[in-house]
């Protein structure tokens, strides 16, 4: 028995009674107040004139070093949880020659750049944390904070070798597949050119910040930057020290409330003259209850615990739970699970069709948004605030956010909040501060919370110019009309190349046992074209196409859902939103049958739809 002792809520929350036709018919009406036709191209891109917002490391001034120019086996193309998993099980595999490139002066990722004041995981650290066991590691914390994480990430690095095959401060600016030397040749904007026999994308969903598209950015005379860049000289304090006291004669406008302003918010507001933060649409803001983590808890978990958990955290998140399913996380991801799971209970667990079932949730989805818009008049004093804070779309159309502080910080004299959903965003930046509602404020400072590229073209996603398969094929052209892999890992035509992340595969919330799932399949796929001689590998063209005809019959169509949703970027901005979520094609049937399927895929030995590429010919394994 492994359910946690630190745990609070479990069970089924108690929800209000709603009229379900009034809130469908709300829902709707804010949504359509906040949808623009553009989509995406709403959004800056952090390049050209504005890649000052981006384009340095605030962090970590490394040393100048001369162009590398060499030949290695494998280079892993990012050095966040997903590049350090990947490279950690091709260490174990033996496949040492290995590269890690990071644009960061050190490993992270995500966990490297997001430094900004009270940067926490909203993903239980138990369940989010990988390798615990391997790492025999227990955090500190049940929700760990960013200090924390981002130095589990360098013990990762330390504890299988990384450093040694890092190059940090490093942006690869072209991916090119040589026919001559069967290599890939990689170029950064260093002068680097590196040839490579796998190239691994480990590059991360969402790592390139975006601006709202708004004239006057770069006419502000005042101080600006993105929460991914916080500037600590400016604002006091530091990387989880959130003491910023430099701010306390400063009028400070933050611009955006998703997942990073509502960590940010309740530390700005402590210090700050005076805060204004510019809202869209509000974040669901339920119950955190942080608290450390019990050691005689941790001394009672058995071996294999962590999967355990970590797959009770994705069955929480992406399945439905069954009568004898137990939440071992029990916190307010899985709320909406459980809260079914007891109405079906109540019921006598009747048979009930998929349709049946999604009814009875989206009903237990409205009462539960009920209680969460609730919290904020409970919480919120001032009516006026309480009622712009207020969400109104169903639970997961936008991130779940989880803070005990954020809607207390509106309490605050100091603390104000602007609607700007009427004109579906800040109208414009000016010399002076922000154009919203027609009114212009002026402002020290502004802060950009305004998220990350993620749906978008992919060469502007990626930010690499160049990925060139055989032939000069480019991959944003072969991947134009819909993403076209096998098992989402590899392609035909770009021998080699290699993907973690969302695409065509079994997606889980759980994000680092997916990677760890990528990560054990690539080092396979790797070490057994090692052994058999190959230089590299590809699928064959049939292998691909039946896979990609295989996910499309899988694919589990929720359109409806998304497309009902207030646009965000987990349904593209609600345009065409089932399509482009940034999941990609998903494996209908789900991660874990995914698993079996690409583990019987590795047992049955013959690497089957993959060609070997050896000198002059490519052959089927
Ligand atoms: P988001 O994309 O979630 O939020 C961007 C915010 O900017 C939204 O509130 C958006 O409004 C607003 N915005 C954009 N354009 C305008 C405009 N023109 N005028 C006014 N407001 C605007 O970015 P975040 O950085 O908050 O979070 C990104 C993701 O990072 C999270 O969803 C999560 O996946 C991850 N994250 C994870 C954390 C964790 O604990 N694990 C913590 C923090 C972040 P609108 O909603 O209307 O588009």
């Amino acid at each position: 028995m492994n359910a946690n002792p630190n745990f609070i809520s479990c069970g089924a929350t108690d929800t209000p009674d709603i009229d379900i036709e009034a809130l469908r018919a709300r829902y709707e009406e804010e949504r359509l107040k906040r949808h623009r036709a553009e989509g995406f191209a709403q959004y800056i891109e952090a390049r050209g004139e504005y890649e000052e917002f981006f384009e340095f490391d605030p962090y970590t001034k490394l040393p100048p070093r001369e162009p590398v120019n060499d030949e290695i086996d494998v280079v892993v193309l990012g050095g966040g949880f997903a590049g350090l998993i990947t490279a950690g099980r091709l260490v174990e595999a033996g496949i040492t020659n290995v590269r890690i490139i990071d644009r960061g002066g050190d490993f992270g990722g995500t966990w490297y750049w997001n430094r900004y004041p009270g940067v926490q995981c909203d993903v239980e650290s138990y369940t989010y944390l990988p390798l615990l066991e391997e790492m025999n590691y227990m955090p500190k914390d049940r929700y760990s904070y960013g200090t924390e994480i981002f130095e589990y990430c360098q013990s990762i690095g330390r504890h299988f070798g990384l450093y040694e095959h890092a190059l940090f401060g490093t942006t690869v600016e072209g991916l090119q597949w040589e026919e001559s030397s069967r290599r890939w040749r990689v170029t950064t904007r260093q002068g680097d050119t590196i040839r490579a026999r796998f190239v691994i994308m480990a590059v991360g969903p969402i790592n390139r910040p975006k601006l709202p598209g708004v004239p006057g950015i770069k006419s502000f005379k005042g101080h600006s930057f993105h929460t991914m860049r916080w500037d600590y000289d400016y604002t006091g304090g530091g990387f989880g020290n959130p003491v910023l006291d430099k701010l306390k004669d400063k009028r400070v406008a933050i611009i955006g409330t998703g997942a990073t302003a509502i960590q940010c918010v309740p530390n700005l507001g402590k210090y700050v003259k005076q805060l204004t933060v510019f809202q869209r649409t509000p974040s669901y803001i339920d119950f955190r209850g942080n608290m450390p983590t019990d050691p005689d808890w941790a001394k009672k978990l058995n071996p294999g615990w962590h999967a355990e958990r970590m797959n009770s955290f994705h069955t929480g998140i992406n399945g439905i739970y069954g009568p004898d399913d137990e939440d071992l996380i029990c916190d307010g991801w899985s709320e909406l699970n459980r809260n079914v799971q007891a109405r079906r209970k109540e019921m006598g667990w009747p048979e009930m069709g998929f349709e049946e079932l999604m009814s009875l949730r989206e009903v237990e989805d409205h009462r539960a948004m009920e209680r969460i818009r609730k919290r904020v008049d409970d919480t919120v004093k001032d009516p006026r605030k309480a009622e712009i804070l207020k969400p109104w779309y169903r639970f997961l159309c936008k991130r779940p956010c989880f803070n005990d502080d954020y809607l207390d910080a509106f309490n605050r004299d100091n603390v104000d909040i602007i609607d700007v959903s009427a004109t579906k965003g800040i109208e414009a930046i000016t010399e002076k501060g922000i154009v919203a509602n027609g009114v212009e404020h002026e402002f020290d400072c502004i802060i950009y919370s305004t998220g990350f590229e993620s749906t978008t073209d992919l060469r502007r996603k990626y930010g690499i110019d160049t990925i060139e398969g055989r032939g000069g094929q480019s991959l944003y052209d072969y991947w134009k009309d819909g993403f076209r892999t096998l098992h989402g890992m590899s392609l035909n035509g770009f021998p080699g190349l290699l993907w973690t992340g969302w695409i065509q595969g079994g997606v889980s919330g759980s994000t680092t046992l997916m990677y760890d799932q990528q990560g054990r399949h690539l080092a396979y796929i790797i070490g057994e074209t090692m052994k058999r001689g190959g230089d590299t590998v590809e699928p064959s063209a049939e292998a691909e196409a039946a896979w990609v005809k295989h996910v499309r019959e899988t694919f589990y169509y929720d359109g409806d859902f998304w497309a009902q949703c207030t646009p965000g970027y987990n349904n593209n901005e609600g345009i065409e939103a089932s399509r482009y979520t940034i999941f990609g094609d998903m494996y209908g049937p789900g991660y874990n049958a995914f698993d079996d399927l690409i583990r019987a895929w590795r047992d049955e030995g013959s690497m089957a739809g993959m060609q070997m590429v050896r000198e002059g010919q490519n052959e089927s394994v």
